[in-house]
């Protein structure tokens, strides 16, 4: 008979064995599996530790152990995501929400009035983590999604019922193809931006994700140039355009921003120190 502590502590030496994931990273894993189990929240576990698992709690904790052993990403075992204090559902048809991805959603929102009537375009929305933190947190703006993929499209909808949001409307769209000529107060986006090719992208939790989300050409630029490069289409004069990109692309994403009619140009680093957003303000059409 197993109980929480023993559990915690073997079976998170055994998820690092056998995935490589670090210490933390796979205690946290067998504390979210094992809370999704027993259905209680973390600080039930931490609190009994001597208490052994029912013949239904084993079984129900044994199988998500064992999908997550074989590798399957812990998002899509549990089929939901927190992302910026919300809590979204996620499946295989889009990118699953990362933490780093919420300093775009922080950036975003310091340029956009706590009040009043404002047009926000969030660029390949996956499961709606970015336009739906936005629209969450500036309830009088309006923030179109888009994206190429319909499955992806009724993740993000879903996602809109689920946490009540009305601000919200989705467009299937190649990039910009299927829009019309409204213009907007800020535009943001985290398209794909790994090299294609690229060997992690067959490793890990990213083989369970789709490569459209993720790979954009040799130098995984491609996406990221049809946004900047047709933006001025579709901002309003001195908007902003926010992008989040890769390990290594900031330098050239400033570059294109500036060549793109974009002014006051910068990038952020993440908690990571990589420089993870980069953005400009269109100073000409
Ligand atoms: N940040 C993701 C990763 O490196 C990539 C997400 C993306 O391409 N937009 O795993």
């Amino acid at each position: 008979m197993r109980d929480i502590g023993n559990i915690l502590r073997a079976d998170a030496a055994r998820l690092d064995a056998a995935l490589t994931l670090g210490t933390a990273t796979a205690r946290i894993e067998v504390q979210c599996l094992l809370q999704n189990a027993l259905k209680v929240p973390r600080s039930y576990l931490l609190a009994h530790p001597e208490q052994v698992l029912d013949a239904t709690q084993q079984a129900s904790y044994a199988n998500l152990l064992q999908r997550r052993l074989q590798g399957e990403p812990v998002a899509h075992i549990l089929g939901e995501r927190e992302f910026f204090g919300l809590n979204f559902k996620v499946t295989p048809a889009t990118l699953i929400p990362r933490p780093e991805t919420e300093l775009l959603v922080e950036l975003a929102l310091q340029r956009i009035p706590a009040h009043g009537h404002f047009r926000v375009l969030d660029m390949g929305t996956g499961s709606g983590a970015i336009a739906l933190s936005i629209a969450h947190a500036r309830p009088e703006a309006e923030v179109v999604a888009v994206d190429a993929s319909g499955a992806a499209l009724e993740v993000a909808r879903e996602n809109a019922v689920r946490l009540g949001i009305r601000n919200a409307t989705f467009i299937r769209s190649d990039w910009y193809a299927a829009l019309d000529d409204k213009r907007y107060g800020l535009i943001v986006s985290n398209p794909p931006y790994i090299e294609t090719g690229d060997a992690h992208l067959t490793q890990g939790d990213l083989r369970f994700e789709p490569p459209s989300a993720l790979a954009s050409g040799a130098d995984g630029m491609d996406d990221i140039r049809r946004i900047v490069g047709q933006a001025h289409r579709f901002l309003e004069l001195g908007s902003w355009l926010l992008l989040e990109h890769g390990y290594e692309q900031a330098e050239t994403v400033r570059l294109l921003l500036g060549q793109n009619g974009f002014a006051n140009v910068f990038s952020v680093k993440d908690i990571a120190g990589i420089e993870r957003v980069s953005g400009g303000m269109l100073e000409q059409s």
